[in-house]
């Protein structure tokens, strides 16, 4: 399949931020290669405490953030096993039933990276006759590390210990019919988007009617990406964050979804309205829909007590925090509507 520059650049990005582990907590590797990548296009940007990566984009006057996260799930070794193995305790919304067989690599506190493998513990089919039916958790199933380790001593020689992260194989696959699949699209995909939007402004391909900062969140997946960190002088959060798909909703892998109310609360009505019009107006393929287990960055900014209008958008997402299923059209109508609203 051929796409457009822009739409390729995005896919670029967004591989090459899906190859980049960056569980909560551990987000270094994926901020150094978005802080690089700002550079790269000649934006400033700056890196704050927390890790997250704040871009000033250019325009003036109204000042708005628009805001991903480059953080993921994942998980931390919670347990080093007498059988060498490890218990992992789960980073975000991260279900065991979802990465079971999954291949990981295991980041050592002397910088080793180790591989391995979530199993259930004890698996084999032709040994357990109950490992079809046994319940999927964080107790039930076990870290095997790809190493000959079989004590507790062994493993904690090779620099594994308890605190070390552990990283999901996202899996990243792009069908020739334009299917996005990989553990990770939320937000990675949309992170994507962002670079995608910025990289027009500096073509000189978009004139921005405002001005407008770019914000990668790192802990969103723990709630307080958005509650630090931001510039003193916007009135307004956009959030760009996976749309949920499922029984019930709207939303879909090819549209851009509008966010109308989360877990927390619904969005200003204001700056909803005028996207769902700018969607309507420019004959968008998108969504309204309301999630009823979710929660953003742009909500996390309003609990942290910031004075801003907030909204949601994002392309739709199936199977979320699980491996997930996105489609390019609904990243194309994100940056489309994105555009639409910083420009016109
Ligand atoms: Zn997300």
């Amino acid at each position: 399949m051929t796409y457009s520059a822009s739409t390729q650049y995005m896919l670029d990005t967004m591989k090459r931020l899906l190859a980049t582990d960056s569980p909560t907590g551990f987000t270094r590797q994926a901020t150094d290669l978005c802080a690089k990548e700002f550079e790269k296009l000649g934006i400033q940007a700056s890196v704050t405490n927390k890790g997250c990566v704040l871009a000033e984009l250019g325009g003036e006057g109204n000042p708005v953030i628009v805001t991903a996260h480059i953080d993921t799930l994942g998980g931390i070794v919670a347990e080093v096993k007498a059988n060498g193995r490890l218990r992992i305790s789960n980073l975000g919304g991260l279900k065991a039933v979802n990465c079971e067989t999954e291949n990981v690599r295991i980041y050592a506190r002397n910088g080793k990276v180790y591989d391995g493998c979530l199993q259930l513990c004890n698996p084999s089919t032709h040994v357990n006759p109950k490992a079809g039916t046994e319940e999927r958790n964080f107790d039930t199933t076990e870290i095997v590390i790809d190493e000959d380790v079989h004590t507790k001593e062994e493993t904690l020689a090779l620099g594994i210990t308890n605190g070390c992260f552990v990283c999901f194989d996202p899996r990243t696959v792009i069908t020739d019919s334009g299917y996005l699949k990989s553990r990770y699209l939320d937000d990675k995909l949309a992170a994507a988007v962002l670079f995608a939007l910025a990289k027009k402004v500096q073509d000189g391909q978009l004139s921005l009617n405002r001005k407008v900062y770019l914000f990668l969140s790192t802990y969103e997946e723990v709630g307080h990406g958005g509650k630090a960190g931001l510039p003193g002088d916007a009135e307004e959060i956009l959030a760009v964050d996976m749309g949920c798909v499922g029984i019930g909703l709207e939303g879909s892998e090819r549209k851009v979804s509008i966010c109308a109310k989360d877990a927390h609360g619904p969005y200003d009505y204001s700056v909803t309205d005028t996207l769902v019009g700018l969607a309507e107006k420019n004959g968008l393929n998108y969504a309204v829909d309301v999630y009823l287990n979710y929660s953003s960055d742009a909500q996390a900014a309003i609990a942290a007590g910031k004075d801003f209008r907030h909204a949601l958008i994002g392309p739709g997402v199936y199977a979320s925090h699980g491996y997930e299923r996105s489609h390019v059209e609904g990243a194309e109508n994100t940056l489309a509507l994105l555009e639409a609203y910083l420009s016109e």
